[in-house]
């Protein structure tokens, strides 16, 4: 991260130009054109074409648990690849079944609970949704900012209406509530033919905006009272992400109905989960009901349980609480009246800005080396691999005011053009 390493242009190096042109006449367009092109990592660390090195405060969205190349993920991976990576969901593996009794462990899930593989967070959500239809109840409720991914289910579920807009018409039945109201919550169970309420314990996407714990603990006791599900989507605050396995286990007596996952759950190997709790839900999918070729196979599954593995040797649930507050503590401590604060648990962090410069840090961030990114105009989201060192985030927040200079000054001269 040296400053001459980070002076260099990207768009003036020949061989960037190229990927930059290429990318575009090669992609279906969804993503925009990115700022650079990654070759290698190692811990948190990625290095791009150029040769220059960044600290990854974004780990892939809340992916990269182990960081980048962990030598346990790839001896695991290595292994399972030489042995067994794919046989299709006709026969089971010992690494599928490991897993789910892993993470039903780990869940504390009771007796006839259970584990349907996915490969994704959006696949995920689509089974849960499945499993609510199974209900027979027509209702389901979702909250106000909610993100849950983009297939058309999941979309479905999602509230910003310019991300479902343009697809409709989607499965139907669904309607929001907005997050923290309880009052909203309980007249809209009122009539007893909700078939599940669909929340993220932290929504990420919307910018690290944490559920109070009364109003979770609202959540599950009148989804129980109405006999509504209550679906938490623990994709990107689960596997460690706030410092305990799920975010929320933080709140004494909240157990969901189901749970899903993906992100943090395979470390960079896409996989994803939807756990029942109990057999009355268990049961709500029957045989053949739902399905996946490649959801839980072996590869994948051998690849979760290094991670899951992993975060119990290294002890990071405790690294994670600990190096996560300090964070948000040293962000406050800058005094800086650019920062008006610092949302969310563990290492999934959102810091708030006075200004609507996020986007504008962000690009600050990358040409000084560090990875990060912005759920809108005022909120910088950071959410590093579980394992980042305390020094690691201690660079960035020393580089900060600085970065919010450089994104001020852009704003102002990006104003007079
Ligand atoms: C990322 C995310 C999803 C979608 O996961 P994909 O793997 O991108 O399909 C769903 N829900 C939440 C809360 C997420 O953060």
């Amino acid at each position: 991260m040296s400053d001459t390493s980070m002076s260099q242009d990207a768009a003036q190096d020949p061989r960037s130009a190229g990927y930059a042109e290429r990318y575009r006449a090669a992609m279906i367009p969804v993503f925009g054109t990115p700022q650079r092109v990654l070759v290698r990592g190692q811990g948190a660390k990625v290095w791009d074409d150029q040769g220059r090195e960044y600290l990854d405060l974004l780990a892939g969205i809340a992916v990269n648990a182990l960081g980048h190349a962990h030598p346990s993920l790839v001896a695991a991976m290595t292994k399972q690849a030489e042995t067994l990576a794919h046989v299709s969901n006709f026969f089971a593996t010992g690494p599928q079944i490991e897993l789910a009794e892993k993470l039903l462990r780990l869940a504390q899930a009771p007796e006839g609970s259970g584990v349907f593989f996915a490969n994704s967070g959006t696949e995920a959500n689509e089974a849960a949704f499945k499993i609510a239809r199974r209900t027979g109840r027509p209702r389901i409720l979702a909250l106000e900012n909610s993100f849950h991914g983009r297939t058309m289910g999941a979309l479905a579920l999602t509230s910003k209406e310019a991300y479902r807009a343009p697809f409709a018409p989607l499965p139907g039945g669904v309607e929001w509530v907005p997050a923290g109201d309880v009052q909203a919550l309980r007249s809209a169970l009122a009539d007893g033919d909700v078939a599940a309420v669909f929340a993220e314990p932290i929504q990420g996407e919307a910018g690290v905006l944490p559920l109070d714990p009364a109003y979770l603990l609202a959540l599950r006791e009148l989804t129980r009272e109405h006999g509504a599900l209550l679906i938490l989507d623990e994709v990107q605050t689960g596997i460690g992400r706030t410092g305990r396995w799920f975010a929320h286990q933080a709140v004494p007596g909240v157990v969901p109905d189901v749970m899903t996952l993906a992100k943090g759950l395979g470390g960079g190997f896409p996989i994803g989960a939807a756990i029942t709790f109990g057999p009355e839900t268990t049961e709500l999918l029957h045989a053949g009901q739902h399905g996946t070729t490649f959801g839980g196979n072996p590869l994948a599954a051998a690849t979760s349980l290094a991670v899951l593995g992993t975060i119990e040797e290294e002890g990071l649930l405790a690294h994670v609480q600990a190096t996560g507050e300090e964070l948000a503590a040293a962000v406050l401590a800058l005094g800086d009246p650019r920062v008006l604060g610092v949302r969310g648990a563990g290492l999934l962090r959102g810091i708030q800005l006075s200004e609507p410069v996020a986007p504008l840090v962000v690009r600050a961030a990358l040409e000084a080396g560090f990875i990060i990114n912005a759920t809108g105009p005022y909120t910088l989201r950071l959410a590093p691999p579980l394992n980042i060192e305390t020094e690691q985030l201690a660079t960035f927040v020393a580089a900060l005011p600085a970065l919010l200079d450089a994104a001020v000054q852009a704003a102002a001269h990006e104003e007079e053009n």
